[in-house]
């Protein structure tokens, strides 16, 4: 039996598997401090099933058995912390870790593999992640980055303001536009009240300033899919997340690529997995090692 866990920004997700299929699964949520997040890690994975390898889909890039966050916003202990060590004395068995969004690109590959074999995968989430297959391939890349396509910059500025720098410390970023908490951050401070993301999707039919947000951030999306495109050459892209997937999103983002020459014009697609397309993802991949 496969234990597959999901870390993500804001929640833990994990999923018993057995020859493919789901038997259990839970979710809790994510703790942004090394102590709770061991407490929740330990809480979430109790279980008299009989695990053999443990597959984790994880938030931020992999070296060595570590992860770092890429946005130390996101997950401040993520800095090294020795992830595949904790979780190989709890479990006393191989642990194979990915990357979240490449574990979801991974996921999306899987039911399209018949008709393509390049794929952008990006999910629009607490940040902006996204995950390349290249040629039938997980492109993870010498530094577990690639795909990274949140800390790629775009030529869109959030509506909020002018100067903007991205928590990984540069410029420009689409996560910095794009992300839930990004639009969350836009909304608040252009509509002068406390709003989430989810809230920002609700105004966006009567509020023009919220679709304004909303848009801007679908044509810093295309931007960053188009200049993918141009660098390694995809045949489809696949949006998921839970901005990605929030009403209208997927639209706005066709929309603003067929702005641009047909040259870029691509099939953009919403993610099949939903929100377990990394869990699928990884479980998959590590089923094969
Ligand atoms: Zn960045």
């Amino acid at each position: 039996m496969i234990l597959a866990l999901d870390i993500g920004g804001t929640k833990l997700s994990a999923a018993w598997i057995e020859d493919g299929h789901c038997v259990a699964r839970r979710q809790i949520a994510m703790q942004y401090n090394e102590a709770a997040f061991l407490t929740a890690l330990h809480k979430l994975t109790r279980s008299d099933y009989p695990v053999e390898k443990v597959a984790v889909a994880t938030t931020g890039y992999l070296r060595d058995g570590r992860v770092w966050s890429v946005n130390l916003n996101t997950i401040p202990f993520w800095k090294g912390f020795p992830l595949a060590d904790v979780l190989t004395q709890r479990f006393n068995c191989p642990v194979i870790m990915l990357n979240d969004a490449q574990a979801a690109a991974w996921g999306e590959y899987l039911p399209r593999r018949s008709r393509i074999r390049n794929l952008l995968f990006i999910t629009l989430s607490t940040g902006v992640g996204g995950g390349l297959i290249c040629d039938g391939e997980l492109r993870s890349g010498p530094h577990g980055l690639a795909g990274h396509i949140g800390h790629a910059t775009v030529n869109v500025s959030p509506l909020d303001e002018t100067e903007s720098r991205c928590g990984c410390g540069r410029q420009g970023c689409l996560e910095h536009v794009a992300s839930g908490t990004a639009l969350a951050r836009q909304a608040t401070a252009l509509l002068q009240q406390p709003l989430d993301s989810r809230q920002l999707f609700a105004l966006a039919a009567s509020n023009p300033q919220a679709e304004a947000i909303l848009s801007n951030a679908a044509r810093a999306v295309a931007q960053a899919i188009a200049d993918t495109l141009m660098l390694v050459d995809i045949e489809e892209v696949v949006i998921g997340g839970s901005v990605g997937m929030a009403d209208g999103m997927l639209l706005r983002i066709q929309q603003a690529l067929n702005t641009f020459p047909p040259l870029f014009n691509l099939p953009v697609t919403s993610a099949a997995g939903g929100a377990d397309t990394g869990l699928t993802g990884v479980a998959d991949w590590a089923a094969r090692r």
